[in-house]
């Protein structure tokens, strides 16, 4: 049988092109974010096999717990994750509410604690099981008006480090992908053409210019415990 590929925030984005990518590539895909009907269209839009959607709120255990029960139930054992989901609410830390923070620290970090544990047992059963998670190069470098984003991502690199170190015996690989701006819903509100001027490439990245990159780490069997920064050289002018 065919993979079985979990995509927490695959209804758009970033996460809707992994999914594409990995459809192609002959994988089952399990859509997963909080909007049922758009997980369902991207489900519906993919190619090859029979793919499913899955209305869950990732900042929640307990939703998690009961998808990712009712996900091995009717698909079986998961080969890969991506956690794609994910939120920003910038500004200053000074005007910054404490529900906001919360809230980015509960989607944006617990959320890929909690998906992670909850598929683990499943990955564990599996050959050549992978995550994916996804960070940020501003977890990496910092950006003032992104404190409590940039710390979620920044959290998510010690997070993968670790369970790449306590799953590395179990043939489980995990790591994390930062990227720099890509065209999504996540960035429409930028200008664009202003940002692009500090990016060595002059532009900002695609969807499928990540989800490239992702499915390279999912099926690179020596490669765990990584940061893979996809920012068009972002990075180098930070
Ligand atoms: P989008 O806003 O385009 O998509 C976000 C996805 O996450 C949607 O599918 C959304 O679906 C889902 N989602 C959001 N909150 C939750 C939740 N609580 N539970 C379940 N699903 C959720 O974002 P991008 O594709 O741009 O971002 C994907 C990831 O990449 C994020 O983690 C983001 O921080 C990161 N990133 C993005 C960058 C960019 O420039 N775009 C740069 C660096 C990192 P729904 O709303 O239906 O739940």
């Amino acid at each position: 049988m065919s993979r079985l590929a979990v995509v927490c925030g695959g209804s758009r984005g970033i996460g809707q092109a992994v999914c594409r990518l990995l459809a192609q590539r002959g994988c089952r895909l399990a859509v997963v974010s909080r909007n049922k009907d758009a997980a369902r269209a991207t489900a519906a839009s993919l190619s090859g096999a029979e793919h499913v959607a899955f209305s869950c709120d990732v900042s929640k255990e307990t939703d998690v717990q009961r998808t990712f029960e009712t996900i091995q139930k009717t698909c079986g054992n998961i080969s890969y994750l991506v956690n794609a989901a994910g939120t920003n609410r910038d500004g200053l830390l000074l005007r910054t509410k404490p529900e906001d923070m919360v809230d980015l620290l509960h989607t944006n970090l617990l959320g890929t604690m909690f998906t992670c544990k909850a598929a683990l047992r499943s990955m564990l059963q599996t050959q050549g099981a992978a995550i994916v998670n996804i960070g940020s190069v501003v977890g990496l470098k910092g950006n003032a008006g992104q404190c409590v984003y940039s710390a979620s991502k920044a959290g998510l690199e010690g997070f993968t480090r670790s369970l790449a170190k306590e799953v590395a015996s179990r043939n489980v690989r995990v790591n994390l992908l930062a990227p720099g701006f890509i065209r999504t819903d996540m960035t429409a509100g930028l200008r664009e053409n202003e940002a692009a001027r500090s990016i060595p490439l002059g532009r900002f990245g695609e969807p499928d210019e990540v989800a490239q990159a992702v499915l390279f780490l999912l099926e690179s069997p020596y490669i765990t415990g990584q940061v893979l920064v996809v920012d068009g050289g972002l990075q180098l002018a930070m």
